[in-house]
């Protein structure tokens, strides 16, 4: 096996992040093949007795068992840590799985994190249901708000951790302001990226130390696999992530992590038209709707953030529809092209009705906190035709008589 990228274990390249997006990380056999082999294997065989040995001990390099690393697999890792800018990168099985797996493995009893309101709904039943039950202390804050962030720190508090922007209600959080409160007092800062991908928003670059993703939504690209990635410094990776994942078992199937890689190489071109694309569509919206969230819009309230960090809004955004959730779901229903899918990031076209599926395992009260009401829909904008899916909404929307 050859790489492409530089020696063993050794995440190095001077090549930008769209040129890493297609060649980072690539190892090739003695096959030569163009495109990245999917290695389906759980074990490896050796030569001889001492290879394992040496192996097992850390003296020498090379792969024993896939739970601990697997050639496509790395190939991933790499591929997303050199994109990132990050020095490491470890895959999960899910965006869900790495979200858990980035907390566990660094929080103990009697720490304190913080999270901001606004986040995924199964993350927020991490921080709000499980984390307390093995005595980790957490708060929500308004994201928004660098006062409740600073307000929130304790003697104990080990972890900021915040999605921007955050699903569904868009808000964004200062990464690069966030990250200074936090580094003052010595707390890691972690960046759930899945809205935005590393085309459109680098954390990294803005302060925080880690970023993680669902792979599931934009890198796949085309709605295929669930994947997950954490990245930052080598030392957080290696020493504090990677021993958890490994012993408990939240690994990427090679397969998928084979889908991911390809998905990556058509990452820029696919974000930056869908985002453009949601633009244009959530302009048209704001018209019709007394409600478009859509920080990309200048009626957004961090409108100014977007251009400080990111390099266009991204392709997801909601709206209300007055009437709540019962003119809602009618509109869903009135749907011709538009996919009802809570899944996000897909070339496809989806709409969900947040309330009612993603955040609805949160209460009702975290909810009305966090700003997802009953009339709000979220779309993600995929690459059809913009036309094509504002013909779609308009004979839905006046079908239902908005
Ligand atoms: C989808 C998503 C997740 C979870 O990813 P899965 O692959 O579905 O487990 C986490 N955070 C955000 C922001 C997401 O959109």
């Amino acid at each position: 096996m050859k790489r492409s990228t530089g020696q063993d274990r050794k995440i190095t390249s001077n090549w930008r992040s769209a040129t890493q997006a297609v060649r980072g990380g690539t190892w090739r056999s003695e096959m030569g093949e163009t495109s990245e082999a999917i290695f389906m294997t759980s074990g490896y065989s050796y030569d001889d007795a001492e290879t394992p040995a040496d192996r097992f001990a850390g003296k020498i390099p090379g792969m024993t068992y896939s739970r601990t690393a697997n050639p496509s697999v790395q190939m991933l890792e790499e591929r997303i840590a050199l994109m990132e800018g990050a020095e490491a990168c470890r895959c999960q099985a899910s965006g869900m799985g790495a979200m858990s797996s980035v907390m566990l493995c660094q929080l103990s009893a009697g720490d304190h994190m913080v999270i901001a309101k606004a986040a995924f709904g199964p993350t927020r039943w991490v921080t709000d249901n499980l984390l307390p039950r093995f005595g980790i202390e957490v708060t929500a804050v308004d994201g928004r708000d660098l006062n409740q962030w600073q307000d929130a720190i304790k003697d104990n508090t080990k972890l900021f951790f915040f999605e921007t922007p955050a699903n569904p209600t868009m808000d964004l959080v200062d990464i690069a302001e966030v990250s200074k409160i936090a580094h003052a007092r010595g707390i890691r800062v972690v960046v759930d990226n899945a809205f935005a991908s590393v085309a459109l928003q680098r954390p990294l670059d803005h302060g925080a130390d880690v970023v993680a993703y669902a792979a599931t939504k934009l890198m796949d690209g085309s709605g295929r696999t669930l994947a997950g990635a954490i990245a930052g410094d080598a030392q957080f990776i290696n020493t504090i992530l990677h021993p958890y994942t490994r012993n408990t078992g939240n690994v990427l199937s090679p397969f998928n992590a084979w889908v991911v890689l390809k998905g990556l190489e058509t990452l820029e071109l696919r974000a930056k038209a869908q985002a453009a694309a949601a633009l244009d569509l959530g302009a048209w919206l704001e018209t019709r709707l007394p409600r478009v969230l859509h920080p990309g819009l200048a009626s957004h309230p961090q409108h100014d953030l977007v251009k400080k960090q990111m390099y266009a809004a991204g392709s997801i955004f909601s709206f209300e529809v007055d009437g709540g959730r019962e003119q809602a779901m009618k509109l869903l229903n009135a749907l011709q092209l538009i996919d009802i899918s809570n899944n996000i990031g897909d070339t496809k076209t989806l709409m969900t009705h947040p309330a009612s599926t993603t955040h609805s395992s949160i209460s009702p009260a975290t909810r009305a906190e966090m700003g997802v009401s009953e009339g709000m829909l979220r779309i993600s904008v995929g690459l059809e035709d913009v036309q094509d899916l504002k013909d779609d909404l308009d004979a839905a929307m006046k079908s239902v008589g908005l």
